[in-house]
């Protein structure tokens, strides 16, 4: 059994490769344990795409291209300039109130945050504003 035969998907939520798995009635589908995630193909134009995708996927870096269509992942560091991933573990905590302030720029000579606010479709305080 050889491991380059494992496809995988990533997860729609924080963006782990998942293994693609089928069910008895041979759907494919991924589970994300830590997100909650469940994620079945059960129509035949999908599981088609879905294939294609995987097959993609395990080629080049799916990541990547779902970037492309994901454009509000892509962080952009204050300081140093540099772009990067919103990924989990770059989220910087503030361990006083125990609230999540940031994502951390990945520089190891960077102490860049993006806050949470900067994405650019980050829900804001939508109370009505007076003009
Ligand atoms: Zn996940
Ligand atoms: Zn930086």
């Amino acid at each position: 059994m050889s491991a380059n035969d494992t496809q995988w998907f990533p997860c729609p939520v924080c963006l782990k490769p998942l293994d693609v798995r089928m069910s008895k009635r041979k759907k494919p589908y991924v589970i994300c344990s830590p997100c909650g995630v469940q994620m079945f193909i059960r129509e035949r134009a999908g599981i088609e795409a879905f294939g294609k995708l995987v097959e993609q996927g395990t080629k080049a870096d799916v990541l990547t291209r779902i970037g492309q269509l994901e454009q509000r992942y892509r962080l952009k560091c204050p300081e140093c300039g540099k772009s990067f991933w919103a990924s989990p573990e770059l989220l910087g905590k503030n361990w006083f109130n125990s609230k999540v302030s940031g994502y951390r720029c990945p520089e190891s000579n960077c102490r860049g945050v993006v806050p949470l606010g900067e994405r650019s479709d980050a829900p804001t305080d939508l109370s009505p504003t007076e003009k």
